[in-house]
C-alpha cells in the first residue's frame, strides 16, 4: 500500500524538542479527534455510524466530557445508546435462554450435557459484552494515525539528513514509543540504517534517562532544608517529565504548542 507521506507534522513535532516527539504527535492527534467528535462532523452519516458502533473508552469519554459541549456529547450518546440496546437485546435473549436451561437442569452438573453448553454460551456472551465495553473509535483512529507517523518518521530518517541530525540531538523517546519505534525500524530500515538508528537511540536513552534521573533526585533534595537555598536547576517539573518518559505523555504541560 502506498502512503501519502505528510512530513510536516513529524517535522513540527521534532522542532518542539520535547521529551518524545511521538508523544507530541499522539497528543496532537488526540486533541484533533476529540474536537472532531464533538464538532459538526459527528453529524455526518459515516462518522455517526462509526461512533454508534465503536463508542469511546473511559479516558476518551472523560476527555470529551471535560470539553464542555454537553449537547454535542448528548447527541452522540443518544444514538450510540440505541445501538448498544439493540446489541444488548440480542445478548440478553441468548443469556436468558441459557439461564432457563440452567435453572431447568436443577442441580445438574455444569460440566455435562445441556448445562455445559449453556455455561459456554454465557461465556461467549460475556466476550461479546467485553468487546462492546472495550472498543474506542478515538483509540483506534489514534493508533491508525500513529502507524502512519511512524512510517513517515522512518521515511524522513532515511531521506532527510537534517532530520536525522536533529533526531540525534533530540531528547530521545518515552518507553512505549521507543518499543514501537524499534519494532518498525527493524521492519523498514536496511541493515546499515537499522544499525545506525539503534546506535543513535541507545545513546539517546542512556544520556536522557540519566538526565531525568538527576532531575528527579535533585527535586527530592530540594525538600531537604540543607538544599533550601540552592537553585531548583531543571527539576521543577521532574515528576511530570519522569512519568511521561516512563509511560508516555499523560501529565503536566502539554507536549505540543497549544498557542498555534
Ligand atoms: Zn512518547
Ligand atoms: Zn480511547
Amino acid at each position: 500500500m502506498r502512503y501519502h507521506i505528510d512530513t510536516i507534522p513529524v517535522w513540527d513535532a521534532m522542532k518542539l524538542d520535547g521529551e518524545c516527539l511521538m508523544c507530541a504527535l499522539e497528543r496532537k492527534t488526540e486533541l484533533g479527534e476529540a474536537e472532531r467528535y464533538l464538532g459538526a462532523s459527528v453529524m455526518e452519516p459515516d462518522v455517526r455510524v462509526k461512533v454508534n458502533d465503536r463508542g469511546f473508552c473511559r479516558k476518551h469519554h472523560a476527555m470529551l466530557f471535560s470539553m464542555s459541549n454537553r449537547l454535542g456529547h448528548a447527541l452522540m450518546l443518544e444514538s450510540h445508546m440505541i445501538e448498544i440496546r439493540q446489541k444488548m437485546d440480542r445478548i440478553n435473549d441468548k443469556l436468558e435462554k441459557s439461564a432457563k436451561q440452567l435453572v431447568n437442569a436443577g442441580l445438574g452438573d455444569k460440566l455435562n450435557g445441556k448445562a455445559k453448553a449453556a455455561t459456554q454460551e454465557i461465556l461467549n456472551q460475556a466476550q461479546a459484552v467485553n468487546e462492546m465495553a472495550d472498543s474506542c473509535l478515538m483509540c483506534e483512529s489514534i493508533a491508525e494515525n500513529m502507524g502512519r507517523y511512524l512510517h513517515t518518521f522512518f521515511h524522513l530518517y532515511q531521506h532527510d539528513t537534517d532530520f536525522r541530525t536533529k533526531f540525534k540531538n533530540s531528547k530521545g523517546l518515552c518507553l512505549p514509543h521507543l518499543g514501537q519505534m524499534l519494532e518498525v525500524a527493524a521492519q523498514e530500515l536496511n541493515a546499515k540504517d537499522l544499525g545506525e538508528f539503534v546506535q543513535t537511540v541507545t545513546k539517546l536513552n542512556r544520556e536522557n534517562y540519566d538526565r531525568i534521573q538527576e532531575d528527579i533526585s535533585w527535586f527530592i533534595k530540594k525538600f531537604d532544608y540543607r538544599y533550601e537555598n540552592e537553585s531548583w536547576k531543571n527539576s521543577k517539573d521532574a515528576v511530570e517529565r519522569t512519568v511521561n518518559k516512563a509511560r508516555g505523555w499523560c501529565v503536566g504541560k502539554e507536549p505540543i504548542d497549544t498557542e498555534r
